[in-house]
């Protein structure tokens, strides 16, 4: 089955030059996905000297192979996130989801970005009212935190039994972003390099080095934004490999369907589907199927579900791209930002499953977080 996610289909093209020679920065991110490039943006506005280097192409890891989405509310419902955390603990995940959603939005607006940012509302539905009470259990919740997620009546190309939303939320063709952000900031003190691989990361007690096939590195601190951290850190036994699917389809006739829409469907399936429009194409887009790394019999069974699912539920006239991407869950739900450990110079950012809207916002101190196991309340380490 041959694969490809819909963002490279639609990405803009980047040309960094890769790293030949020693080179030094106060600080080198190891990584040009969303994380590392957020990174990067935000760190060379403060320091003199920030170097990212990307063992491919930017934004060409799991930053190309999500959907898209950017909501407050969290993937596997803030009712699951009540179950671990207090109301004042969800407000302020929600809260800084919110903020960094606006901050992506501001950057689009000020360096220009091309890559189809729009505002819309987020939709939550029970295929049928077996599901009814997930529905129900939102809403509740939203209530409580005054989240305002109302009750909605809106028709969708198939019948559905509840369903509620949230305005203004955002979608976004990734690469793009991570493409035009990284282009935005490349300058004397944000170097980019692409095929540029770590190959050896020093901790030493007032430095690091950074070893590439064609150079070294040496800089006063490292991050790792490499999806999860790469050698072995303790950090890794709390975080749940799992991979997920997207299809994108042809219509044969455009929908109206503007939105981000999640859908409970029976033996706990949950499916999420939104449309990306670009060069007047439009391409519905289905996600979901996902599963532990390892555990299932055949990955192709999962893209030929939501295959399915797509004819099911709408006018598909052919599948164009099919893939799958891998992203982990942290065990306490919550992202890990922050330092390796209590000394060391090497910061990491990984579990952010639950997402990109969080970044370098709901992030708790990664160390503290290994040894309290989400006890402490959060605090903007990075
Ligand atoms: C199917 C699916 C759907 C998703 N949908 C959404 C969504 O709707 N909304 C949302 O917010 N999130 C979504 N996500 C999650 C989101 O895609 C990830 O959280 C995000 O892309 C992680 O970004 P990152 O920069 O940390 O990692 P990546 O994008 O993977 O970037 C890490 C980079 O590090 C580079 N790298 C690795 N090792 C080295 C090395 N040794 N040297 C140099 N470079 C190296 C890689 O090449 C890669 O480019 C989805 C994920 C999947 C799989």
């Amino acid at each position: 089955m041959f694969t490809k996610s819909i963002w490279n289909a639609y990405a803009d093209t980047t040309s960094f030059p890769s790293l030949d020679g020693d080179i030094s920065a106060d600080v080198v991110i190891i990584g040009g996905g969303i994380t590392g490039i957020s990174a990067a943006h935000r760190l060379s506005a403060k320091i003199r000297s920030v170097v990212v280097i990307e063992e491919m192409k930017v934004g060409g890891g799991t930053s190309s192979h999500s959907t898209g989405n950017l909501y407050v509310t969290i993937d596997q419902g803030l009712s699951h996130l009540r179950s671990k955390y207090n109301d004042k603990t969800v407000s302020k995940v929600i809260k800084a989801r919110g903020e960094a959603l606006n901050a992506m939005g501001e950057n689009v607006k000020r360096y220009n970005i091309d890559c189809d940012f729009k505002r819309c509302t987020w939709y939550l539905y029970s295929a049928n009212q077996s599901n009814d009470k997930k529905i129900e259990k939102e809403v509740e919740l939203a209530g409580d935190i005054k989240l305002g997620i109302v009750g909605e009546d809106v028709t969708l190309p198939y019948p559905v039994s509840k369903i509620i939303s949230l305005p203004e939320q955002a979608q976004i063709n990734p690469m793009r972003y991570v493409q035009g952000l990284a282009k935005a900031i490349h300058s004397e003190n944000c170097r980019i390099y692409e095929n540029t691989r770590a190959t050896k990361i020093e901790d030493r007690d007032n430095d690091c080095v950074v070893h590439t096939p064609k150079g070294k590195i040496n800089a006063k601190h490292v991050i790792h934004a490499t999806h999860t951290p790469k050698g072995f850190m303790f950090v890794q036994t709390l975080l749940g490999p799992y991979r997920e699917y997207g299809v994108a389809c042809k219509l044969t006739e455009r929908i109206r369907y503007d939105g981000i829409y999640w859908g409970y469907y029976d033996d706990g399936e949950k499916y999420s589907t939104r449309v990306y429009e670009r060069d007047d194409e439009q391409l519905l887009l289905v996600v979901g199927k996902p599963h532990k790394v390892g555990q299932a019999e055949d990955n192709q069974a999962h893209i030929r579900a939501l295959e399915k699912f797509a004819k099911e539920h709408f006018p598909v006239a052919d599948v164009i791209y099919r893939w799958g991407g891998q992203h982990y869950r942290p065990a306490d739900l919550l992202p890990f930002i922050g330092r390796k450990s209590k000394h060391s110079n090497i910061f990491i950012a990984t579990g952010l499953l639950d997402r990109w809207p969080c970044l370098w916002h709901t992030g708790r101190n990664a160390h503290q977080r290994y040894h309290n196991r989400g006890r402490k309340p959060m605090d903007r380490t990075v």
